[in-house]
């Protein structure tokens, strides 16, 4: 019985830190023209052929270093510049 309380407590510290990270990405980032907030887990595909988290990187594609000055909503898929779906 004792086993079950000790292991209970590295599974919360675990969802702690992973609700930490959706924090990082989430609030300030969403779609200028619809709203939309990306979530961690979403990804946008270069013209290269690479998927990644645009983001993570300020819109650089780490595969080919080109830069997105645009971002593609996956909700409307309108395509608002990369610096506007930032919250200040
Ligand atoms: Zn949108
Ligand atoms: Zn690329």
């Amino acid at each position: 019985m004792r086993n079950t309380r000790t292991t209970r407590r590295p599974l919360l510290r675990e969802r702690e830190k992973q609700r930490q990270r959706t924090q990082l990405t989430g609030p300030r980032i969403r779609c200028p023209l619809c709203e939309w907030r990306p979530s961690a887990e979403d990804l946008w595909g270069c013209l290269c052929g690479h998927a990644w988290h645009t983001f993570d990187t300020g819109g650089i594609c780490p595969s080919c270093l080109h830069q997105w000055k645009v971002t593609q909503c996956h909700s409307c898929n309108g395509w608002p510049a990369h610096s506007d779906w930032y919250e200040y």
